[in-house]
């Protein structure tokens, strides 16, 4: 099974691919994390990516395209795979397309602006895992470590209030078009993603039922 997991930053994209990792256990491809990594380690795919991550934008196609193709080749990819963060704009959809990859069914997160910017703004996350945590709705157990690995939580750097609002406006431009781009093949399923988050992984493993 091929999944793509469409939605705002903050919309809980990183929970629900999870979910769907363990059920068909198959790997999660971030890109945001491909290249969080890459200017943490400094590689020059990293430096290039460094300028319009600071400002909130995307990274250009010709940039993330190569790297996420590079990935989906891992031996790991070979029985499925969740895409967190691809495609974020229509060329990139008809890129996954022309590549002959099929996807069996894209889980649309929708949440309200607002409680985005609450979310990301008490986001904590591991600097080693990338587990997700929040100071107020889901904290960890002993403050700054990752219950998962022990690691030092961090805030990661675009989530500040300036960055968040360019990051939620370049979505609504060039990322929330792809759902009508995937509704025309029936493949979307819409989730809405504010309530609590079992009610959410309840709808999202509803939804992937009878695939
Ligand atoms: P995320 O971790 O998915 O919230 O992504 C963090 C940031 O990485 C985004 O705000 C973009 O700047 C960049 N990014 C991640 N995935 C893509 C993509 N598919 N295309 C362009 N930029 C991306």
């Amino acid at each position: 099974m091929n999944f793509v997991v469409l939605g705002a930053p903050g919309a809980g994209k990183g929970t629900q691919a999870s979910v769907l990792s363990q059920k068909y256990n198959i790997p999660i491809i971030s890109t945001g994390k491909i290249i969080r990594d890459a200017m943490r380690d400094n590689t020059p795919f990293g430096e290039k990516c460094r300028p319009y991550m600071d400002i909130g934008s995307l990274v250009p196609d010709e940039l993330i395209i190569p790297e996420l193709s590079k990935r989906l080749k891992e031996p790991d990819c070979k029985n499925g795979f969740i895409l967190d963060g691809f495609p974020r704009t229509i060329p990139q959809a008809i890129e996954l397309n022309r590549k002959g990859i099929i996807i069996d069914a894209v889980i649309s997160l929708e949440v309200d602006d607002e409680i985005i910017v609450k979310r990301l703004l008490g986001r904590r996350i591991c600097s080693n895992c990338g587990a997700s945590y929040h100071i107020a709705d889901n904290p960890p157990k002993s403050p700054h470590k990752c219950d998962k690995c022990g690691h030092d939580l961090i805030v990661r750097e675009d989530d500040n209030e300036k960055i968040i609002r360019a990051r939620l406006k370049m979505y609504h431009e060039r990322t929330a078009p792809l759902k009508t781009y995937y509704s025309g093949c029936d493949k979307l399923k819409v989730i809405p993603g504010q309530a609590n988050v079992e009610d959410t992984i309840k709808l999202t493993l509803e939804a992937v039922n009878n695939l």
